[in-house]
């Protein structure tokens, strides 16, 4: 054996932690970090929630585990309340955001099926989108980085630039299915899809027959603001894939549907050992307890606003380091001039905590839950790794002269 034990498939930061308490996590010399990065925007109220705790706790002095061949009453009120806050009628639920994918597509193959034209089972997807790691989610994402080596790519997924409306027309023929888009490309770089987009392409998929699939597992769970990105525009989906935030560090996800869309989904055509289980239900049921309470949105939107503002006068200050912010809400990303790793690493050196994307992007996903104040102070840190970055371009470029 070669060093760890575990595969080498990570490259991770030379970081212990131990504990985490709100938009901190502690290492295990004690030292403390602002995490904007939030578990990769899964730990949607911060570190150790008094109310996720409680839930979580209780449940597991309870029950733990029965499987999907019982009811769960924790199961069937999160779906409840899921579809009362949604446009859906129906939710699967799963153990992450890839299955939510594969039960999005199953969903959408069958509905096809289901109404005599099995031949319709092509999903067109945008270039730099990422729906997860499962044979068909590369598919689907069709990075190559993530298919080679891999075996044939998983058939029956059309890859049309981003935000090009009219090759995703050109790309519907008689087998086509559905339309996967995430609203705001999350791991491609933080890139929004205009509210006008999302309902040209809710009216392309009315007209020919299609489905609209949309991937919510990082910009789901009030992120940006709504409790799902897609209320932005009013273009509403058939069939939604969440996970991330709705767990609050707990893994879960599901997938949300309309009555029609589902209507091929019968007993027996899908399943899972794990998905659903009365831990995750009481977590997931205690997240939304907390963002659908009477304006923690709005304080969102409040706290979103503030960090834009400020992210950008640094960016006038930085223009050698940074280059423009986007995103909405609490999922923005910075697009860097020096690459995002050194950024990220600069970053991490001021104890702040961010998540690096495509398009030389690093995200900045904080708590759902994070203070004015810890905004102030992440500004801060922002701002002196922008300028130890550029007091070393500064030394490189002095001893190169
Ligand atoms: C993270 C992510 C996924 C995959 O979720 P996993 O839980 O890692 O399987 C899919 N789609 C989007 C948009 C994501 O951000």
């Amino acid at each position: 054996m070669s060093g760890s034990a575990l595969y080498t498939t990570y490259a991770r930061a030379p970081l212990t932690f131990e504990r985490g308490e709100g938009s901190w996590l502690i290492t295990d010399t004690g030292e403390r970090y602002l995490d904007f990065a939030a578990g990769i925007a899964v730990n949607s109220l911060g570190h150790c929630h008094p109310h996720l705790v409680e839930a979580l706790t209780s449940q597991a002095r309870t029950l733990w585990h029965v499987s999907n061949l019982y009811e769960i009453p924790g199961q069937t009120r999160l779906a409840e309340r899921l579809v009362e806050a949604t446009f859906a009628d129906k939710v699967f639920f799963t153990n992450s955001g890839a299955e939510a994918l594969e039960c999005a597509v199953k969903t959408a193959r069958r509905y096809h099926f289901a109404n005599g034209q099995p031949e319709r089972y092509r999903v067109i997807t945008f270039e730099g989108a990422f729906h997860g790691r499962t044979l068909a989610t590369i598919a689907a994402g069709g990075q190559p980085k993530y298919l080679e080596g891999f075996g044939p790519k998983v058939q029956g997924f059309d890859q049309v630039p981003f935000g090009d409306l009219d090759a995703a027309e050109k790309a519907i023929t008689d087998e086509a299915a559905a339309i996967l888009i995430e609203p705001v490309q999350g791991e491609g770089g933080i890139r929004p899809m205009e509210a006008d987009a999302l309902n040209r392409l809710r009216a392309l998929c009315d007209k020919h027959g299609l489905l609209l699939i949309y991937d919510e597992v990082q910009s789901g769970i009030g992120r940006t603001g709504k409790l799902f990105a897609y209320e932005w525009s009013g273009a509403a989906p058939d069939i939604m894939a969440i996970a991330k935030g709705i767990g609050g560090g707990f893994p879960m996800g599901a997938c949300l549907a309309t009555d029609d869309a589902a209507a091929g989904m019968k007993p027996g055509v899908h399943g899972t050992t794990f998905g659903g289980n009365p831990l995750a239900m009481a977590v997931g049921n205690a997240v939304l307890d907390v963002v659908l309470e009477d304006g923690f949105l709005d304080e969102v939107s409040r706290k979103a606003l503030l960090m834009k503002q400020a992210l950008a006068s640094i960016i006038d200050e930085y223009p050698d380091v940074f280059e423009t912010v986007r995103g909405s809400g609490l999922m923005l990303g910075i697009k860097c001039r020096l690459p995002n790793a050194d950024v990220t690493a600069a970053l991490r050196a001021r104890k702040f905590l961010a998540v690096p994307a495509g398009d030389n992007v690093i995200r900045l996903l904080p708590p759902l839950t994070v203070t004015d104040e810890e905004i102030r102070l992440g500004i801060d840190a922002i701002r002196e790794a922008a300028s130890d970055l550029t007091a070393q371009t500064a030394q490189q470029t002095g001893s190169a002269a």
